[in-house]
């Protein structure tokens, strides 16, 4: 396995559509693993495959669930924390409620704002050996899900803001790209 590197936008891959996987081989399997190193190397609890710069509709999820030491804090343990997921081909084939979250994106460092979501969501998707499966989410397993497929389908978090909030992220970015040069 290896750790590859993730783009930071305004890499143009982040928003280009990803093409679906046809093969589920060796190869895909291996891809699968470095993303999910390379998810847990940068300390995300998502991934999509435009971050680490291939157009294949591969993603992987991965939310710890923290026992906080204030019992009146404490976070529900939901059968979705904790797991591994693999989803490949995604599609949301139901959506209700209404959640804002604050978001961030490992394409986007140091940047944090609320993005309006569906508070549920039913995925159908493949694992990486071509197994077809569906998932019921919510709460943040449903907001990273969103954000993913959103990923794969080209689209930045700040596009789901307004044009005010999407232009000062847009101005940040450009202003740290500077800086790296
Ligand atoms: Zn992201």
């Amino acid at each position: 396995m290896s750790v590859l590197d993730v783009l930071v936008w305004p890499h143009k891959i982040l928003e280009t559509k990803a093409e679906p996987v046809t093969r589920f081989d060796d190869d895909l399997r291996k891809f699968v693993s470095d993303m999910v190193e390379t998810m847990h190397a940068s300390g995300g609890i998502g991934l999509a495959a435009n971050q680490v710069g291939e157009l294949r509709r591969v993603i992987v999820i991965e939310i710890p669930w923290t026992e906080s030491p204030d019992p009146a804090q404490q976070e529900k343990k939901e059968t979705w924390h904790d797991k591994r997921w693999v989803l490949i081909n995604p599609v949301i084939t139901k959506k209700s409620g209404k959640i804002k979250w604050q978001e961030g994106c490992l394409s986007f460092p140091e940047v944090f704002d609320f993005v309006d979501r569906a508070a549920e969501v039913t995925v159908r998707a493949f694992d990486e050996n071509g197994k077809e499966y569906e998932i019921q989410a919510n709460d943040l397993f449903a907001v990273c899900i969103q954000h993913e497929i959103d990923h794969i389908d080209g689209i930045v978090f700040f596009q789901r803001m307004s044009r005010l909030k999407a232009d000062i992220i847009k101005k940040k970015m450009l202003r740290r790209g500077s800086v790296n040069v």
